[in-house]
């Protein structure tokens, strides 16, 4: 799956110093991201910018680091340079090497936190780095931010030897997937699948088992996959807004794979495998 980078590693290192000439920086500009438009796209690192960047290095926040190399993320809004443009996220699962994919997505989830709270929310005066974790504190009133994670379930619903599939009817993701939506406050994550089977696709489920989960930047999300048995009725009321189709797949009848990153599809593929 995506997040699987090993021997590669991604630390927080508070002592991290000024940013070195190979350290990678993150630009956003209304949900896009500064990359590179050659072949290889890739984030610009600190010694490509242009010397007026260069000589601001306190414009720059370090995030974490992979394999010793910093990234960074820039205050505020800049004009693109060199050989980069601002470009669809997407572009970012397709980088290589794919440590670096996963490096760079998580980066633009972070500076995306970052330029969202430049200011504090309770009284509005500008937010610093807290310095000894990855934190943003009020100078003012002492308040502290940390990055958000938003949880997210997704069931894969069996029935027998059938599994559940549905795509859905917004979004840029037209493919075959499982049920999934966020976790709401006060839910436990049984209660969460419960009741987003039921609104999305009017099925009841029992004994749900925790599968793996899955860091997704895109949506800032942790995403955890369940597999849950049908309990009762199979025939499925959809619930016409979220979803454009649910239909039950035998084991043997799943539809190829359409995505090798996804917990979705580790999931199905895990099901047609008989390992779930
Ligand atoms: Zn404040």
């Amino acid at each position: 799956m995506f997040q699987d980078i090993h021997p590669h590693t991604i630390s927080y290192d508070p002592g991290h110093g000024a940013p070195q000439a190979d350290d990678h920086v993150v630009f956003l500009k209304g949900g896009r991201v500064l990359l590179g438009q050659g072949e290889e796209p890739a984030l610009p690192v600190f010694g490509a910018l242009p010397p007026a960047l260069q000589a601001r290095p306190d414009a720059l926040t370090y995030m974490f680091s992979m394999d010793g190399a910093g990234f960074y993320c820039c205050a505020g809004e800049t004009e693109p340079f060199g050989p980069f443009a601002y470009s669809n996220m997407r572009q970012l699962r397709g980088l290589e090497p794919p440590q670096l994919a996963f490096a760079c997505a998580t980066a633009v989830h972070i500076a995306g936190w970052y330029g969202r709270n430049r200011y504090c929310g309770r009284c509005a005066a500008p937010m610093q780095a807290k310095g000894d974790e990855r934190a943003l504190a009020c100078p003012e009133c002492g308040d502290v931010k940390y990055p958000n994670v938003y949880p997210v379930v997704i069931v894969g619903i069996v029935h027998g030897d059938s599994l559940l599939l549905v795509k859905n009817a917004r979004g840029e993701y037209r493919y075959h997937g499982l049920v999934s939506g966020f976790v709401e406050p006060g839910e436990t994550l049984e209660a969460a699948l419960a009741r987003e089977v039921m609104e999305e696709v009017g099925l009841k489920v029992a004994n749900p088992r925790y599968y793996k989960s899955q860091p997704w930047a895109f949506s800032h999300s942790l995403l955890m996959g369940f597999f849950a048995d049908l309990d009762g009725d199979p025939a499925v009321t959809l619930d016409g807004k979220e979803l454009a189709e649910a239909r039950w797949f035998g084991r043997h009848e799943l539809p190829p794979a359409e995505s090798l990153m996804s917990l979705t599809w580790d999931m199905i593929e895990a099901f047609r495998n008989g390992a779930a």
